[in-house]
């Protein structure tokens, strides 16, 4: 991550990455904000209409019966309703009234109670209504706004005589100071809480862009070191021939034998890039799974056998004994390409011959384990430091740069080699030890006979 910080691009895309994630949360939790809210603020309002309809209901039911001329109010309302004030003067009401509960007289805003004519004067009032008058039109809803900027919201009904004369009308409501406020805290606390929870989506996108975007850096960082060394690479081979050619072009005279050894160092210049163009279209061909595997049934003791005669002219030139274990009773067989399964054993007998200290030895051993091929090539040479081991497989890695290139060595051989042997469903893996020696051993599945070669 403080590689990444370093890096110009990589911050302003974390930074645009996080932005837009912010701001898309943004949008995202606003809206959601205001849907909770809007829905709160409905179903808060549909319990208060419905609580009202119960009220004006209840009253309509046990009212109608006793009541016998339309805009009198007898005593017998007053027994239903004993705080009923006439007129609409403010009033005690008493505690034993039967509506108590019904009229909630003991919550914080109790429901109150209009009795209105029908030329819409007003006759009685439970509750201490508010002193805005709407005229009722039939049954409908009203919300009022009193002089000092309180909300009520009533329902009015008309309601009969027990004759079924129309009466007047009965009006119930309540405040909605309570379902205000309480709408007013919720705003607040969403007005609060999205600027905060905006700061913590800011935060957590930064570090979420970051560890999104630190295997891209890497892989990045991984194109940028591998074209820098395949430049050098090839820097290598093409300033030689330069060289070679500038130096033949001064001289006046050019003997048969002069114009030979110029050419063949062109030839040695002009192999050694080939060479390194083709492992790089190999291992970029494997990258992108569009090498084709030529696959038949291989057997290894073959391979080995016929890769030791092979190379045995390169052990003597360099004074060392190669020599071939066969550690099982039977052949052993694997599924895969046999051009590149050579491939990879020559490059590990190559570089055990190379690294190895003059008059040592290199035995390849081929042996059995459950259901993998084992080839290993272990050797008496100079040995890897244990901070080398894994790095040794990345590409154009060397770990001495002047001596591997005496070998003359790209630092490709064990890349391409892991890349086959992955190609294979197969692994290598290297113990070693500084000075002592190497062994790298090559793990393959063994062909399954029950199952057919792909
Ligand atoms: P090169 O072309 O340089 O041999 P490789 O990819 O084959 O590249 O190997 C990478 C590096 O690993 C070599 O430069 C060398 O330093 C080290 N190495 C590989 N094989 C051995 C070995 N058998 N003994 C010691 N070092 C080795």
């Amino acid at each position: 991550m403080k590689i990444m910080r370093q890096n110009r691009l990589f911050n302003r895309t974390r930074l645009k990455f996080a932005a837009w994630y912010t701001g898309v949360m943004g949008v995202i939790l606003s809206g959601f904000g205001v849907a909770v809210y809007l829905h709160l603020a409905q179903s808060h309002f549909s319990a208060i209409d419905s609580e009202i309809e119960t009220v004006a209901g209840t009253l309509h039911d046990s009212l109608e019966p006793v009541l016998q001329q339309p805009g009198q109010l007898d005593a017998r309302v007053k027994q239903i309703l004993p705080g009923l004030c006439m007129g609409d003067a403010p009033c005690q009401v008493p505690v034993q009234s039967p509506h108590i509960h019904v009229l909630g007289l003991d919550k914080q805003e109790p429901y109150y109670v209009k009795f209105v004519n029908l030329s819409s004067t007003l006759l009685a009032t439970v509750n201490t209504p508010p002193q805005t008058n709407i005229a009722p039109q039939g049954e409908s809803w009203q919300t009022i706004t009193d002089p000092q900027g309180q909300r009520y919201h009533q329902f009015s009904l008309l309601i009969k005589t027990a004759t079924g004369q129309p009466w007047g009308y009965l009006q119930v409501g309540r405040s909605l100071s309570g379902y205000d406020s309480h709408l007013d805290s919720l705003k607040v606390f969403l007005l609060l809480g999205l600027p905060i929870a905006m700061l913590l989506v800011g935060g957590a996108s930064w570090w979420l862009a970051g560890l999104a975007m630190q295997p891209v850096y890497n892989s990045y960082q991984q194109v940028q070191q591998f074209t820098a060394d395949a430049a050098h690479e090839l820097r290598t081979p093409l300033a030689a021939v330069q060289a070679t050619v500038e130096t033949t072009l001064e001289m006046e005279h050019l003997t048969l034998p002069e114009a030979r050894t110029t050419l063949q160092t062109i030839e040695r210049q002009n192999q050694r890039l080939s060479q390194l163009v083709q492992d790089l279209l190999m291992l970029s061909r494997m990258d992108l799974k569009v090498l084709p595997l030529h696959r038949q049934v291989c057997c290894l003791n073959d391979l080995v056998s016929d890769l030791a005669e092979e190379l045995s002219a390169l052990a003597i030139a360099a004074q060392v004994l190669l020599t071939v274990e066969f550690k099982t009773a039977q052949p052993l067989y694997v599924v895969g390409d046999e051009e590149q399964l050579y491939r990879l054993a020559t490059n590990l007998i190559v570089n055990a011959i190379q690294y190895s200290v003059a008059k040592g030895s290199v035995t390849v051993r081929l042996l059995k384990e459950d259901h993998h091929a084992l080839i290993q090539v272990q050797d008496i040479g100079v040995g890897i430091a244990p901070s080398e081991q894994a790095r040794i497989f990345e590409r154009f890695y060397r770990i001495n740069r002047d001596r591997s290139r005496k070998t003359g060595g790209a630092g490709l051989g064990l890349a391409i080699a892991q890349a086959i042997a992955k190609a294979h469903q197969g692994s290598i893996q290297v113990q070693s030890q500084l000075g002592k020696g190497s062994t790298f051993t090559v793990l393959l599945p063994l062909q399954n006979p029950r199952y057919p070669i792909i």
